[in-house]
């Protein structure tokens, strides 16, 4: 298959293996994959990941293949991923909380700026019908943007400051917008 690899700070178009599903993973054909400035800062060295490595974790596609312990999702199922790893050990995730262990699809293992990728069924959420590929693939940085209403922050509370540029920064000002005055600011490095 085609994939994006990066190795050093070159990132090109390389002939990779396709890759075949483990047991307790899904192997899903990639129908969009949304450029992240995490994949960015990857790929500039700004991150330290593996090489190879093939970037992109803001992906929707279709189920292609599922491993023998796989249940409840089957190939020609349209999905996208939360990639967030979990080590399910720990006591956090034991607890339902993020994990301590935590890895991240497309920077701990192979992403999906390629044909297909594999990732655990765990990470792999079903879509409606109605639901783009386009509008799927933004589900990662939107469910960051709506973390912001986690934080117990009302609007009784006044002024809040949003700091990045990002769509994840972008997205919190607009689920945000109830609180005043929310200023975004540029980040510089
Ligand atoms: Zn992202
Ligand atoms: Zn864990």
């Amino acid at each position: 298959m085609k994939a994006l690899l990066k190795n050093g700070k070159s990132v090109t178009v390389a002939k990779s293996a396709k890759p075949v599903a483990a047991d307790t993973q899904v192997v899903i054909q990639v129908g969009l994959a949304g450029l992240c400035r995490t994949d960015i800062y990857a790929a500039q060295g700004k991150l330290k990941v593996r090489d190879p490595l093939i970037l992109g974790h803001e992906l929707a596609g279709t189920v292609d293949a599922v491993g023998s312990a796989v249940e409840g999702l089957k190939s020609g199922q349209r999905v996208t991923v939360n990639p967030i790893l979990r080590c399910h050990q720990c006591n956090r995730c034991k607890q339902g909380e993020s994990c301590c262990d935590t890895g991240f699809v497309g920077l701990d293992m192979d992403g999906g700026f390629a044909e297909y990728i594999a990732v655990p069924a765990y990470t792999v959420l079903p879509l409606a019908d109605d639901v783009s590929f386009l509008h799927a693939a933004y589900t990662e940085p939107v469910a960051a943007s709506l973390a912001v209403l986690k934080s117990g922050i009302t609007p009784s509370d006044g002024n809040a400051t949003v700091i990045g540029s990002t769509v994840t920064a972008t997205g919190t000002t607009y689920v945000s917008g109830y609180l005043n005055d929310v200023i975004e600011l540029t980040w510089l490095c």
